[in-house]
């Protein structure tokens, strides 16, 4: 078991877990936001941070046969989307290895990249 390292996202609109505050992923990797997840809207993304794949798993879509791999948020372990791994329908292959996130489950925060990123401690001179 190796140690597991958070990757920070320090500018730009990120989106993080609501739940646990991990991030997840940021503006610039975006590619769609008209999709559904579970929790209703989500957004297509070209990947995610800080999160583990389950297992390959087939599943049936309003936009045909997909096998795609569950994405658990590093931070809580809460299912935040999917992964695409393969598309049968050849206009759906664009998602391939791209990213669903549930967008009712995170939280967006504009971070910005002149601003602190941790509570360094200002010394008292
Ligand atoms: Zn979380």
């Amino acid at each position: 078991m190796g140690m597991v390292h958070f990757v920070y996202l320090s500018s730009g609109l990120v989106y993080s877990c609501c739940k646990c505050s991990t991030h997840l992923t940021d503006h610039s990797r975006l590619v769609s936001e008209n999709f559904h997840g579970r929790h209703g809207r989500a957004f297509l993304f070209q990947d995610l941070v800080n999160v583990y794949e389950g297992e390959e798993a087939h599943r049936t879509m309003t936009t045909g046969e997909h096998r795609v791999r569950d994405l658990y948020c590093m931070g809580c372990m809460r299912v935040v989307g999917w992964r695409y791994i393969k598309a049968y329908e050849k206009t759906e292959r664009y998602k391939e290895r791209k990213c669903i996130l549930e967008i009712n489950i995170t939280r967006q925060s504009r971070i910005s990249p002149t601003s602190p990123t941790s509570s360094t401690s200002i010394a008292s001179i």
